[in-house]
């Protein structure tokens, strides 16, 4: 409900539908149960108890990577993976259209911060050439949150191989979504390095809140040691971990939730095709309508918002300047009518 008005939302990142899901309402009702609603106190001092650590040894598993840890936030995860890596007399190398965590991370770093042109590898293999830093760092979205596209993640492993750097992944947006049973884009693209340092969102696809960074063993262990955000922060609610653990599960059991996901993409696009609108090339969740200005953006996300369909504007600072548009998020809870309803109205708009 919008000011008394029944809408539709797409812009909403619980794109596997499952933030509502019972059985994870459950699931969380339980554990407040048995673990109550606080952690209490920071994970090293007294927060971190058996949902957290079962739930970390399911991530890792569950990504296929040696070891994960949790975080409070993605945003933190991000400050806390990059700080905990790398600092003076180190480079940090970021993907223009990087989410901000990951350019905050970078800036609080110490480390010098280049950023490369939107998955321009050519640029960035001569950025790493030229580096004389002690350590390099890549930092990439693996999905763009504001684009819907996805990193060349072998090439960007080539690339941390070629040059000795690390690769942190930013899967927000591919966990859940990409990859066999959702597994992310790891999983997607079959990839897999020692130089790989993997950051999943719990808050999005999965449908309940928190983070994971995932990875090699001593790099997880250099997080426990030495990411702030990690160490200076109260533990996640353990009854969010054990919610969490359900929404794993649920995500390969209940696969049909991704294919139905993908199949309203698919009607999305179609329905979009012959009109004079043009969505961003994207196989994710997220399908970008670029309107360009501001204003006209804006008014079109209202005159949306008066059918009942809510799609609100993304302007600069958030995207580049010009590129003012309309992100239309998908999720396994709308039905196919819900989106058919979505291209009836932009196809009137137009
Ligand atoms: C949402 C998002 C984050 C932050 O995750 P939160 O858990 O919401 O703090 C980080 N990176 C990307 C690409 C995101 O889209």
């Amino acid at each position: 409900m919008v000011d008394g008005r029944e809408s539709v939302a797409f812009c909403s990142n619980d794109y596997l539908g499952l933030a509502a899901h019972p059985e994870i309402i459950s699931a969380a009702r339980a554990a407040a149960a048995d673990y109550g609603i606080g952690a209490g106190a920071s994970h090293l001092i007294l927060g971190h108890s058996e949902p957290h650590h079962v739930l970390e040894h399911a991530l890792a598993r569950h990504v296929a990577l040696p070891r994960a840890l949790l975080f409070s936030t993605g945003y933190m995860a991000n400050i806390g993976a990059v700080t905990a890596l790398v600092g003076r007399g180190d480079a940090v190398f970021g993907d223009r259209l990087n989410h901000a965590s990951l350019n905050d991370a970078a800036i609080l770093s110490r480390a010098e911060f280049r950023r490369y042109p939107h998955r321009d590898m050519v640029a960035l293999d001569r950025m790493l050439a030229r580096s004389r830093a002690t350590r390099k760092l890549i930092v990439t979205d693996a999905v763009f949150s504001m684009d819907g596209d996805i990193a060349p993640v072998p090439e960007l492993v080539a690339l941390a191989e070629r040059h000795d750097a690390w690769l942190l992944l930013d899967d927000a947006h591919g966990f859940g979504v990409l990859g066999h049973d959702g597994r992310g884009t790891l999983s997607h693209f079959g990839v897999s390095s020692p130089r790989i340092v993997y950051m999943g969102t719990l808050g999005k696809a999965a449908g309940v809140f928190g983070a994971f960074v995932a990875g090699e063993r001593e790099v997880v262990e250099t997080c426990v040691q030495r990411a702030r955000t990690y160490v200076y922060t109260t533990a996640m609610p353990p009854l969010l971990a054990r919610a969490v653990l359900r929404s794993l599960e649920l995500m390969v059991v209940e696969d049909w939730r991704r294919k139905h996901l993908l199949r309203l993409v698919a009607i999305l696009r179609a329905g979009l095709a012959r009109t004079g609108w043009r969505l961003l090339e994207s196989q994710t969740a997220i399908q970008p309508l670029v309107v360009g200005d501001n204003a006209g953006a804006v008014s079109l996300s209202r005159k949306l918002a008066e059918r009942g369909l809510l799609v609100p504007a993304i302007r600069p600072p958030t995207v580049p300047v010009g590129t003012a548009r309309l992100r239309v998020s998908l999720s396994a809870a709308h039905s196919e009518d819900e989106v058919r309803r979505l291209t009836g109205a932009l196809t009137e708009l137009q």
